[in-house]
């Protein structure tokens, strides 16, 4: 009875009518899509487990006019633990708001389908070892682990869609920048070599070279590498700060992370 079959990590939903909800997954094979699920929001809904966030399922769909119905859920991973977790949670669900609002409409990506699932499957570990020993050094290592980990879910995305920010020429006289320790960063631009002053009232901020590698990193190497990467807080915070700044450019609003 169902048009077709897809494997999905669910996004996010909505409230629709009374008794459904109005899902946001990302489809490995489809991308992002939006899809409609009957009856979800009853107390006893067979199909509710199946499309809570961050859940891996296969979903089963009827096509339909305006949304595509769920007409059958199986979990792959729940990833419970995190669920569990309410820093974690909340963690993941900032992240995957985000990434949310970043992915484009039915284009599908391998690559940033695998990255996601990395991603909660990584949260879920660190739920768990939260669980099994609650020390206080242990937590800070856990922390920076998650939070390179979300930098670099965001970035492989960030890079996907297009908004990559240029690193290697002027974005104003377009010359090959040569390599120094601090660049000038011009928001909006991109890095601005020395060569103009005329900046307008864009916002400037210094950018480390080594901020700039670490982007790297994170874009081209796998999640679970990040555990390799040594970064000291400062450079850490240079990186959130400059992530902020590149995401709320691009989705065009307040970004909490
Ligand atoms: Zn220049």
């Amino acid at each position: 009875m169902s048009d077709y079959r897809t494997e999905v990590i669910i996004l996010k939903y909505w409230k629709s009518k009374e008794y459904d909800r109005i899902y946001s997954v990302f489809s490995r094979e489809h991308g992002k899509i939006r899809v409609v699920g009957i009856g979800t929001r009853k107390l006893v809904a067979k199909l509710a487990s199946g499309l809570e966030p961050f859940t891996r399922s296969d979903i089963f769909l009827v096509k339909c006019r305006y949304l595509d119905r769920v007409t059958g859920a199986i979990v792959l991973r729940q990833y419970k633990t995190l669920k569990q977790d309410l820093d974690y949670l909340i963690e993941g669900r900032r992240t995957t708001d985000i990434v949310e609002r970043l992915l484009p409409d039915g284009e599908a990506n391998e690559k940033i389908f695998v990255a996601m699932k990395e991603y909660l499957k990584l949260l879920n570990t660190l739920a768990k070892d939260k669980e099994e020993d609650n020390k206080i050094e242990k937590k800070e290592q856990q922390d920076f682990i998650s939070q390179l980990a979300q930098l670099s879910l965001l970035w492989k995305v960030i890079y996907w869609t297009g908004y990559f920010p240029r690193f290697s020429n002027c974005a104003y006289c377009n010359k090959k920048v040569a390599e120094k320790e601090v660049y000038q960063f011009v928001l909006s631009q991109g890095i601005n070599c020395g060569c103009t002053n005329h900046t307008g009232v864009d916002l400037k901020l210094d950018l480390h070279k080594n901020t700039i590698k670490i982007i790297k990193f994170l874009v081209t190497q796998d999640i679970n590498l990040i555990k390799k990467l040594k970064i000291e807080s400062k450079d850490l915070q240079e990186l959130k700060q400059f992530t902020k700044l590149i995401l709320e450019q691009i989705v065009e609003r307040r970004v909490i992370f």
